[in-house]
């Protein structure tokens, strides 16, 4: 048994997400990413003295709907706090930040079917950066970042395995995406995680451990590993009969390791205390109500309906769901292909034709849009062509070999399938008589391939297959084209 397993642990994150608003949360300057440095400033962001921030209505819109999403108590009374320290990235001396009055009170999300409690959700500004150019003994600064709305969310020391932690990141960026509030992505660092970790021996009380905080973690992945080694870290030490220092690590991903950044020698004291230059909110049910009417359906009820609706694969939903645009065209081209059914265009089960629909986005669609590093937005082929061709198929009038090459015409140009399959004369055969020419003619010109099939060689009967489909360019069916050549044969 390893030493690990005779500990437990306590884990909570802190979860900071860059919201996708056009403009900053106190002034009017963009927040587009990149650009020249210090070219998206304004006084107001530069901390000029005397200049006042005006908040940004659709900063506050977008974090109520991320606690409605997460089924957070909104705040009745809520304001902002002035957190008060010294760093050369913040250029007022302070950061507008949100202390005891957050918009977002409890909440949850559920992993696994176990819910994760969300303790709160507050905005703030972001700061700027600092750069330290190689081989220099100076450093610069960039205040483009400065003001950029962030919304931060601190979870209940809930989680209890790194999984737990990658999934429950994992739904927190779909959900975001859902509603349109942040692209949340780890790698650009527009969602940003800390975990804070602590062990404490099985059977002793849950909060006995000494906190270890990890941050500057970039990847869902390496959320899960730095738990997993922080687990492995501290048990150890624990076993030695040592103490954990209370400190605050980073993750090195060429290391695959946490590693000591500095030790926490006291609290902070921020000197917390309102923010004077903006005034207090008072939430009005009715404005609440007007931000619920404009959450969509979120990916958990999604799922199970589309289960239940198309009777489809876990997996497959998993799949279909993980981008609200992607989940919105697999849905149109369901009810294209609901009204072909109904008009009894092909003999087909529903559920057949919406899993043939379902397998032809999961995998041909997307290895197209991968190639073409794309997106579902950005596709030309219309959910009705999209499921006339998933007709063509489902009748039997094209085959899959046909299929991919109508496919990939459609998408590089969006014409609809029936020219495609015109122009490039890929209907399948219907006529036997042809086919059975064809085939007579390919066993006469194939003799030695005959006799080895003969010779009891199964090699043989693959070779004259892919004879027979090359002659018709692909388009005899190949189950028929089997049919007559094994009849050939005997
Ligand atoms: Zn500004």
């Amino acid at each position: 048994m390893g030493v690990a397993d005779q500990y437990e642990m306590v884990c909570g994150l802190e979860v900071h997400v860059e919201l996708q608003t056009k403009t900053k949360i106190f002034c009017g300057c963009t927040t587009e990413f990149g650009g020249n440095q210090n070219t998206h400033v304004c006084p107001v962001c530069l901390g000029m003295p005397g200049a006042l921030p005006v908040l940004n209505r659709e900063v506050v819109n977008y974090a109520i709907k991320a606690g409605l999403a997460l089924e957070s108590e909104i705040a009745e009374f809520s304001k902002f706090d002035r957190k008060n320290y010294f760093y050369p990235d913040l250029p007022k001396g302070y950061q507008i930040s949100q202390y005891e009055q957050p918009f977002c009170g409890k909440g949850f999300l559920e992993v696994n079917s176990k819910k994760i409690g969300i303790t709160r959700i507050h905005l703030e500004e972001d700061t700027g950066k600092l750069i330290h150019p190689a081989g220099t003994d100076y450093t610069l600064v960039d205040f483009n970042r400065a003001g950029v709305p962030l919304m931060e969310l601190v979870t209940e020391p809930d989680i209890e395995t790194g999984e737990e932690a990658r999934i429950f990141c994992q739904k927190l960026r779909q959900i975001f995406r859902y509603l349109g509030i942040s692209d949340a992505d780890m790698e650009k660092g527009n969602m940003r995680c800390e975990v804070n970790i602590s062990l404490y021996k099985k059977g002793e009380e849950k909060l006995s451990g000494t906190k270890v905080e990890v941050k500057n973690i970039n990847s869902f992945k390496f959320v899960e590993k730095a738990i997993n080694y922080e687990i492995e870290r501290q048990s150890e030490i624990l076993e030695k009969g040592e103490k954990i220092i209370q400190e605050t690590r980073g993750w090195d991903s060429n290391r695959n390791a946490t590693i000591s950044q500095r030790k926490k020698e006291s609290a902070h004291d921020y000197r917390y205390f309102p923010e004077p230059d903006i005034p207090p909110f008072e939430f009005t049910t009715k404005y609440v109500e007007e931000i619920i009417k404009k959450i969509p359906e979120l990916p958990d009820a999604k799922s199970k309906r589309f289960k239940e609706e198309f009777n489809l694969p876990e997996k497959d939903v998993e799949i279909l769901i993980s981008e609200r645009d992607l989940a919105d065209y697999f849905e149109e081209v369901a009810s294209e292909l609901e009204e072909k059914i109904c008009s009894q265009e092909f003999s087909l089960s529903k559920d057949k034709v919406v899993k043939i629909a379902a397998n032809y986005i999961i995998t041909e669609l997307r290895k197209h849009l991968v190639e073409n590093n794309e997106t579902i937005r950005d596709i030309k082929i219309t959910p009705e062509n999209y499921a006339e061709f998933i007709g063509f198929i489902s009748s039997g009038k094209i085959n899959s070999s046909a299929a991919q090459t109508v496919l990939q015409e459609m998408y590089r140009s969006g014409s609809d399938p029936s020219q495609v399959i015109e122009e490039k004369n890929l209907m399948q055969m219907e006529d036997d008589g042809e086919l059975e020419k064809i085939v007579e003619n390919v066993l006469k010109a194939n003799k030695k391939s005959v006799e080895d099939y003969k010779s009891g060689k199964q090699n043989a009967f693959q070779f004259l297959i892919g004879q027979v489909m090359s002659v018709t360019k692909g388009k005899a069916n190949p189950k028929s084209a089997a049919d007559m050549l094994k009849k050939k044969l005997e």
